[in-house]
């Protein structure tokens, strides 16, 4: 049995065929979530499709010919986004759609083609019921969401809105020490072309993803789907304790300018401040360096990294100043020296009330309650938010597994969630 007959067979097995209905099809679903689950095949049954690698160009091409199938007009951008459109029969107004098909290395079968499928299976739905949208509809595949290949990601969502930068592209090199100008080329597009791919958003009315949630807080509340009422954006920060090295044995307690101290005391307080400043706040220690990270020697540096997310830009930067002190006052309390420098900065996306309040309306729609949600990690519809409306709606994720070959949300959940976007879409090409 082949990985794409196994993943289709346990998509299929146990779902409600009853879902099937208004156009949307479950089982056509699965099958391209199974075909697309074939092309960079990882043994442990996930897939490594990094962003510009052949096998990433080779998911677009299948899902190209499915966009041309449905009656799609189908083009690709400098940046290698493919954008599938189908014209309005009135109003000059566009509503995209879409997700990525690239993965991580060894990722999931779920984080990103999902939302590609389910944006395609809106307009299958249209087609088999004869529904023509008054306002244009697009299916479009980003380049390089999870940013492998250069550490940057959403790449191309980024060209089409014009927010590429250089740091992103010609100043790193990939792992084969190739330049982002060698890869693109290699790719076949060039530099200027990704420049080019800025697109004109006027006409864009609203940009819509659905996607795994990639956490548990779906499959606790036992619901399918939930409305993402906003995407955190990090800050991240470098901390450095600067102490004094020396001997373990030979130094008193109390003439010690101990750096791990200071820092455990620092990483304490950070633990405890989000909640004080939001409610979706978070802030996460992950990477330490202790210096010179000896059994027997009181350490002189410690050097940390704060990776600290919001859905707020205003409290997150109060929660990041917040941080500061703390480490300036762990610093004074344990006599050692403390330096903060962001790395990096990027801008949250609080969704719009109105349509966070007409996706829930959708949800409800389907019988379900309503749930809110926050990305705590960074989509396309992120990216795109900075430019036009975007709404997120969100997909149970098994256990919150993600960038993993056991990444695994049930048919039916999908299916459900395609009826939801469905209706959403649907009342959005009816709003003047
Ligand atoms: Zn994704």
């Amino acid at each position: 049995m082949t990985t794409s007959e196994t993943l289709f067979t346990k998509l299929t097995t146990g779902y409600d065929q009853s879902l099937s209905r208004g156009g949307i099809d479950g089982r056509r679903i699965a099958e391209r979530l199974s075909e697309l689950s074939m092309i960079g095949a990882s043994a442990e049954g996930g897939v490594t499709r990094p962003g510009y690698s052949c096998e990433e160009k080779q998911a677009k091409q299948v899902v190209k010919s499915w966009m041309e199938q449905s009656g799609l007009k189908v083009t690709e951008d400098g940046a290698g986004n493919v954008i599938g459109r189908l014209e309005g029969t009135g109003i000059r107004k566009t509503i995209v759609s879409g997700s990525h098909v690239d993965s991580v290395p060894n990722g999931g079968n779920f984080d990103g083609p999902l939302g590609v499928i389910s944006a395609l299976e809106v307009v299958e739905a249209w087609k088999e019921t004869g529904y023509l949208p008054r306002k244009s509809y697009e299916v479009v595949i980003f380049s390089d969401e999870e940013g492998t290949r250069f550490g940057a990601g959403l790449t191309g969502s980024h060209a089409m809105v014009g927010q590429l930068t250089e740091d992103a592209t010609s100043l790193k090199v990939d792992k084969d020490g190739k330049s982002f100008e060698t890869v693109i080329e290699e790719y076949g597009s060039s530099l200027p072309a990704v420049w080019r791919a800025k697109r004109e958003m006027n006409d864009i009315e609203l940009f819509v993803e659905l996607h795994i949630e990639q956490g548990k807080i779906l499959e606790k509340s036992d619901v399918s789907v939930g409305a993402v009422k906003g995407i955190a954006g990090p800050v991240w920060m470098n901390v450095t304790f600067q102490g004094e090295a020396g001997h373990a044995g030979n130094t008193p307690m109390d003439d010690r300018r101990d750096s791990m101290v200071a820092a455990s005391h620092f990483i304490h307080m950070v633990s405890t401040l989000p909640r004080q400043f939001s409610e979706t706040a978070v802030a996460t220690i992950g990477k330490l360096n202790v210096f010179p990270n000896g059994v027997n020697v009181i350490p002189q540096k410690v050097e940390l990294t704060v990776d600290i997310r919001d859905i707020h830009e205003d409290k997150r930067d109060c929660l990041v100043e917040a941080i500061i002190e703390a480490a300036e006052q762990s610093g004074v309390a344990h006599h050692v020296d403390v330096t903060c420098q962001k790395t990096l900065a990027v801008q949250p996306l609080l969704v719009d009330e109105e349509l966070l309040s007409n996706m829930k309306e959708s949800i409800s729609e389907f019988g379900m309650e309503p749930m809110e949600l926050m990305s705590g990690a960074g989509h396309d519809a992120m990216v795109m938010g900075r430019e036009v409306p975007a709404a997120m709606l969100f997909v149970k994720s098994k256990k919150g597994i993600s960038h993993n070959p056991e990444e695994w949300t049930d048919l039916s959940d999908c299916v459900i969630g395609v009826h939801v976007m469905k209706d959403f879409i649907e009342k959005q090409m009816e709003r003047s």
